[in-house]
């Protein structure tokens, strides 16, 4: 965490240099100028503290979203994953704001943030078609109980088939669960867009799926909303 802080830090110091500059030569000019120098310090500190540190209620990421090299996310012959991250995230985080909830859309890469609740969006791709489902990855035991209600109300939709929990050496050791530091993190794979069978189902439904996510998210902060028609 202090490590983290202080790389964060030292990625804005290259800002700082001119500002010290600046303050060192005002600081030899006069003294009422080397006081409001000190205050525009603290100033700065005390946002760069703020930015760091203020927790927002929830984070929703659209995996692989803004990669162009690295993991770039699965495809098919008619599908981008990326792609549908997108959309779903999207779509949660306005059914969200719908319902008042301060929500943060971030993309793949992200830098520190702190949340009540981060849920990350992806699609499964498997090398055997059809071989893979809808699954569940999270960081710790706190995630545990969100994840099992997630399975369940997700369960009653999804008509295909499930692996088990943090299946994938991905979805175990995701690199987000370091950047966004968050009470519940739940990495959803909503289904195989390598299957042309789930592929077909999952497209025109893709909507409805956000708006269950969503439902979930908010029931697990303890709101009173609508279960959506599914
Ligand atoms: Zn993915």
């Amino acid at each position: 965490m202090i490590f983290y802080i202080a790389l964060q830090v030292n990625k804005r110091l290259k800002t700082f240099y001119v500002l010290f500059d600046i303050i060192a030569y005002m600081i030899i000019k006069n003294k009422a100028a080397s006081f409001f120098a000190i205050v525009i310090i603290l100033l700065t500190g005390y946002i760069l503290y703020l930015a760091i540190s203020t927790p927002v209620t929830v984070v929703i990421q659209a995996g692989h979203e803004g990669r162009t090299t690295g993991n770039t996310g699965t495809e098919s012959r008619l599908y981008h994953e990326d792609r549908w991250n997108t959309y779903v995230a999207n779509e949660v985080a306005k059914q969200l704001r719908r319902w008042h909830i301060k929500v943060k859309r971030v993309p793949a890469d992200v830098s520190f943030i702190r949340a009540t609740i981060a849920v990350s969006i992806h699609f499964d791709g498997a090398i055997n078609p059809c071989a893979s489902g809808a699954s569940i990855g999270y960081p710790n035991d706190n995630s545990y109980s969100f994840a099992q209600r997630w399975k369940k109300l997700y369960a009653n939709y999804f008509p295909y088939k499930w692996q088990q929990d943090n299946f994938t050496k991905n979805l175990r050791d995701y690199y987000a669960y370091k950047r966004i530091r968050a009470e519940k993190f739940l990495v959803l794979e909503l289904g195989e867009i390598t299957c042309d069978k789930q592929a077909k189902w999952l497209r025109p439904r893709l909507k409805k799926i956000a708006r269950l996510i969503a439902y979930s998210i908010a029931t697990e902060l303890g709101k009173n909303v609508k279960k959506p028609v599914l």
